[in-house]
C-alpha cells in the first residue's frame, strides 16, 4: 500500500489559486504534481459533511452527514451536539479501507472521525459543550495516551482551540507522528484559514497571512516525509471543502417563521447561506413550499430560491429536510434565538458559486509534473485516494481519477 498525507485546507477555494504566492509550497506542489482547482463541493457547502464525502466517496445522501450539527431546534446554540463520531457515518470510509489492508491511520482533526476503531493515532475534532471539561472530553473521544504524549511535546504551541495555535500544534503533532510512526494514511484538518475568513472576511490580511501558514505547515510535513525512511514514497495531498463569501446582513428564520405564524407547519436549521426546512410535526408533511412561501415573503426572508425535495434529492442533499433555501447574495441565515456571533464571511451556498470550487493537489514520486484536471466531484476524491495507494473503496459512487495523476 502506498502511503498519504491528506491535508484539508479548510475554506481554501479556486481565487486562492489565482494569484498564488511564487515561493509558497502549495505552488511548487501544483508546479510539481497534478491537481484539480475545480472539484465541485457538495450541498451545502459545510465542513463536516464535505469532510465525510472526502473519505468514503458518497454524497449526503448515502453517508447520512448531510450538515455539520443534527438539527436541534429547542436547544440553545452552544449547547447544541454535532456529528462529532465515526458512528454517524453510514458507509464504509478511507480509515477502514486502510486498515483492512492491513494499514494504519492517524487522525488530526478530521471531522465526524471520532471513536473509530481503524484509527490508531487520534486527535479528536469536538468541542466542549456547556459545563464540559475539554481535555476530558477529548481524552474520552480520542487515543488518550497519544494526546497525552502529544501534549507533553506540543502543549506550548496550543491555546486552548485557538487559531492559528492549534494548526500550528496539529500540523506540529502531524509531522511528529510521520517521523515516529510512518501511519499509511494520515488525515489531518487545518482551520486557520476557515477562521480567519469567518472573522475578518473573505479576501482580508488576516486571511491572506493564514494562506501564507498553510504553506508553511505543508512544506514541515513535505519535509517530515522526505526525511523519514519508509516515508519517501509516500504522496503529499492537500485538498480543500468549500470557499466562502462576505456577509452583510444576518436573517433569523427562525424569528421570521414565528412572525408569518409558520412556525408551527415547519422548523429551520440553518447552514450558514442555505437553511433546510423540517416539518414540525407529522401533519406538515404535506406542507406545499410554494403556497407558504409566496414571492414577496421570499423577498422578505431574503430568500433567493428554494430548493424543493425533487431538487435535494437530484443533488444527492440528505434525507429529512422537506425543502431548502438559498440566501441572497451576502445574507447568512440564522436559526438559534440566543445566537449573538456575527461574522464577517461564511459558507454553507448552494452550487453554482466561486467557492463551491474547491483544491485537489498531489504530490510524489510518480505524479505527473505541472498537470491539470480540469473538473472533479467531491465524491471522486475519496476513490482516487484509494486508487493513488492501491486499494479500493467499493461502495463509493465517485469515480477513482487515479489514472490521471500518476506517470
Ligand atoms: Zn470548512
Amino acid at each position: 500500500m502506498r502511503k498519504v498525507v491528506l491535508v484539508s485546507l479548510d475554506a481554501f477555494f479556486i481565487a486562492d489559486t489565482e494569484h498564488p504566492d511564487p515561493n509558497g509550497f502549495l505552488t511548487r506542489m501544483m508546479r510539481e504534481g497534478t491537481f484539480c482547482r475545480r472539484v465541485e463541493t457538495i450541498f451545502p457547502a459545510l465542513t463536516y459533511p464535505i469532510h465525510v464525502t472526502m473519505v468514503t466517496g458518497c454524497d449526503p445522501d448515502k453517508t447520512g452527514v448531510g450538515q455539520n450539527q443534527p438539527p436541534q431546534p429547542d436547544v440553545p446554540k452552544a449547547e447544541r451536539v454535532w456529528y462529532w463520531e465515526r458512528k454517524h457515518v453510514q458507509v464504509p470510509t478511507l480509515f477502514e479501507a486502510v486498515k483492512k489492508n492491513g494499514g494504519q491511520n492517524c487522525s488530526i482533526l478530521w471531522p465526524v472521525n471520532c471513536r473509530n476503531r481503524s484509527v490508531r493515532w487520534c486527535f479528536p475534532e469536538v468541542h466542549p459543550l456547556k459545563n464540559e471539561n475539554a481535555v476530558l472530553k477529548a481524552l474520552r473521544y480520542g487515543s488518550p495516551i497519544y494526546l497525552l504524549r502529544g501534549e507533553k511535546h506540543f502543549g506550548h504551541l496550543r491555546r486552548g482551540i485557538q487559531e492559528p495555535y492549534l494548526s500550528d500544534y496539529a500540523a506540529a503533532l502531524a509531522a511528529d507522528t510521520i517521523r515516529k510512526h510512518r501511519p499509511d494514511f494520515t488525515a489531518l484538518h487545518l482551520i486557520d484559514l476557515d477562521e480567519a475568513r469567518h472573522h475578518y472576511g473573505t479576501f482580508s490580511r488576516e486571511a491572506l497571512n493564514a494562506i501564507r501558514r498553510n504553506d508553511r505547515w505543508l512544506a514541515d510535513l513535505h519535509r517530515a516525509i522526505t526525511e523519514t525512511p519508509g516515508m519517501k514514497d509516500a504522496l503529499l495531498i492537500a485538498v480543500s471543502d468549500h470557499g466562502q463569501e462576505d456577509i452583510r446582513e444576518t436573517v433569523n428564520l427562525t424569528e421570521k417563521l414565528r412572525q408569518y405564524g409558520l412556525d408551527k407547519a415547519l422548523y429551520v436549521q440553518s447552514n450558514g447561506m442555505s437553511a433546510y426546512f423540517f416539518p414540525a410535526n407529522s401533519q406538515a408533511g404535506s406542507v406545499c413550499p410554494e403556497k407558504l412561501f409566496p414571492p414577496e415573503l421570499l423577498e422578505k426572508m431574503k430568500i433567493s430560491r428554494l430548493y424543493y425535495r425533487e431538487d435535494l434529492n437530484r443533488m444527492h442533499a440528505v434525507q429529512g429536510p422537506l425543502f431548502a433555501a438559498e440566501a441572497a447574495e451576502g445574507v447568512v441565515f440564522s436559526d438559534a434565538l440566543d445566537e449573538k456571533k456575527r461574522e464577517a464571511a461564511t459558507h454553507g451556498f448552494g452550487p453554482g458559486r466561486d467557492g463551491d470550487l474547491c483544491l485537489f493537489s498531489v504530490f510524489g514520486k510518480g505524479i505527473k509534473h505541472g498537470m491539470e484536471i480540469p473538473y472533479m466531484k467531491m465524491r471522486d476524491v475519496g476513490p482516487t485516494i484509494a486508487g493513488l495507494m492501491g486499494i479500493s473503496l467499493p461502495q463509493a459512487d465517485g469515480t477513482d481519477r487515479s489514472e490521471a495523476f500518476l506517470t
